[in-house]
């Protein structure tokens, strides 16, 4: 046993290993000031709602649910209004539906969102009109306008606003019942042109609301009915920016109420999560990271000696890691033996991202590794980040045959070998941009230019992302 991981964790002891893609300001007693304020501002999600989640990534990892985590590649603040909200909480609610009925089990909705702004880079400047400036780095870092990409400090603070708008509102809706079956807001398919999903999808709502009824007359159990009035939906996002999610760690005491509520209907009464820090002795806490519910770390963050996993092993919350094809088997182990000490199912989400080519030549022996020990993960496909490719217009693009075609080769190879692939990680808008091909629709890359709207990753759309909920639960269904 190396000595990583064994250390003593403090919210701060990431700061004396190696970090990749940092931010450097300009002034770093501006970037401090800003910090202090951040670190006394309220959390933006509760202990419980995390444990709760936790509880459900448990039952993921053993089989008893499935994950659907979704949204955007790099949130802008200006993503922060009532529209596009809602359209992204109504895509995955319309997929969790799908996804339930297909696969007849409980679906665990995360959204990228409320928090999904700093983006890590493949090189820190770029090239814009033969001028050689940094790169945009997402909105709490700089702005995509190449005027100003110069990482600005006041961003954070900016981005703990427009997260906390943005939960509020997701908060709002659940709590005011868009989420509830019985009401057409969120389950409304409105202008999906492709007669034979609307056929299906709504197959589906039928079937569901004649149960409904059906319950209701013969007067079944209240609390199965009230559950589909409303859902949980999960916030996260890749915790790339230490400094600012530092600021949002905090101790909470151990002997909170962890047990979940009777149903997500009916709320506890409200008990804050984070008494005074002052009364709490340190062995009596636990650290989360109060800023989401669940966080991530990237592809390129994730050295076994690094300062993102040194954060990450200390904290409460289930955790996410990006595999990708650069991950060697007996490095993806010490990740969980660091992250996972306790092996716990559910604790960490592994999200495999290789590309439709090529994930046949890593994902069994990663499989393999894990199995030979006794870390259960959640096993998740993020169908997106290996299939990037450039159209011949210029925009980076992916298609939806390549993302389909990961998904399927993961639910395969791990059947093949007794594991189970209980999640998928997609890069989605509930939008009618243009920006993969393929799909219902058939977008072609010249459809392209006609609504490419990322200013990062290009993601499914609304149709897009609908028609993939349909291909899995279809996979599942046989
Ligand atoms: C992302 O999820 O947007 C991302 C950058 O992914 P990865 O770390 O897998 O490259
Ligand atoms: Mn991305």
């Amino acid at each position: 046993m190396s000595s990583v991981g064994s250390e003593q964790w403090t919210p701060d002891s990431w700061k004396a290993k190696p970090i990749k893609q940092d931010v450097v300001y300009d002034d770093p007693a501006e970037l401090e000031a800003v910090l202090a304020r951040v670190a006394t501002l309220p959390p933006l999600v509760a202990a419980p709602e995390i444990d709760r989640l936790r509880a459900q990534l448990r039952d993921a990892a053993e089989g008893r649910a499935f994950l659907l985590q979704g949204g955007d590649c790099a949130e802008c603040f200006d993503y922060c209004n009532p529209e596009a909200i809602e359209d992204k909480l109504k895509i995955l609610l319309q997929m969790s539906l799908v996804l339930i009925w297909g696969m007849r089990l409980p679906i665990v909705r995360i959204a990228r969102m409320a928090g999904q702004y700093a983006k890590p880079r493949s090189s820190p400047f770029e090239v814009v009109n033969g001028e050689r400036i940094m790169s945009y780095r997402g909105d709490n870092v700089n702005s995509i306008d190449p005027a100003h990409r110069r990482p600005d400090p006041q961003r954070l603070l900016s981005a703990y606003f427009h997260s906390a708008s943005t939960i509020n509102y997701v908060r709002l809706l659940l709590d005011s019942g868009f989420a509830d079956i019985h009401k057409p807001e969120a389950w409304d398919l409105g202008h999906v042109r492709n007669g034979e999903i609307r056929r299906e999808y709504q197959t589906i709502v039928n079937h569901l609301t004649d149960a409904l009824g059906f319950m209701g007359v013969i007067g079944a159990a209240d609390s199965r009915v009230q559950a589909l009035n409303t859902v949980d939906i999960y916030s996260s996002h890749e915790a790339l920016l230490l400094d600012y999610e530092q600021a949002l760690t905090r101790p909470v005491s151990k002997s909170h109420d962890q047990s979940p509520p009777v149903s997500p209907g009916r709320r506890r009464p409200y008990e804050p999560s984070t008494p005074p820090r002052k009364q709490l002795a340190p062995e009596l806490c636990d650290w989360y990271n109060l800023s989401a519910h669940f966080i991530w770390i990237g592809d390129r963050t994730r050295q076994l000696n690094g300062a993102h996993i040194e954060y990450f092993r200390g904290v409460h919350n289930p955790v996410g890691v990006k595999v990708g094809p650069t991950m060697e088997a007996d490095e993806l182990v010490r990740v969980l033996d660091i992250l996972d000490p306790l092996f716990e199912p559910g604790r960490v989400t592994l999200i495999t991202r290789y590309g439709a080519g090529k994930i046949a030549d890593f994902l069994p022996a990663h499989i393999k590794a894990v199995q030979a020990t006794e870390h259960r993960p959640v096993w998740c496909c993020d169908p997106c980040h290996g299939n990037t490719t450039t159209a011949p217009t210029g925009h980076k693009t992916r298609s939806f045959d390549a993302i389909i075609g990961e998904i399927t080769s993961s639910i395969t190879i791990h059947r093949g070998l007794g594991s189970r692939l209980s999640g998928v990680h997609l890069e989605l808008t509930g939008e009618h941009v243009t920006e993969c091909t393929g799909g219902s629709q058939e977008l072609a890359p010249s459809d392209l230019p006609s609504n490419y709207q990322t200013f990062c990753d290009p993601r499914l759309n609304y149709e897009q992302s609908l028609d993939i909920a349909f291909k899995i639960a279809k996979v599942y269904e046989r």
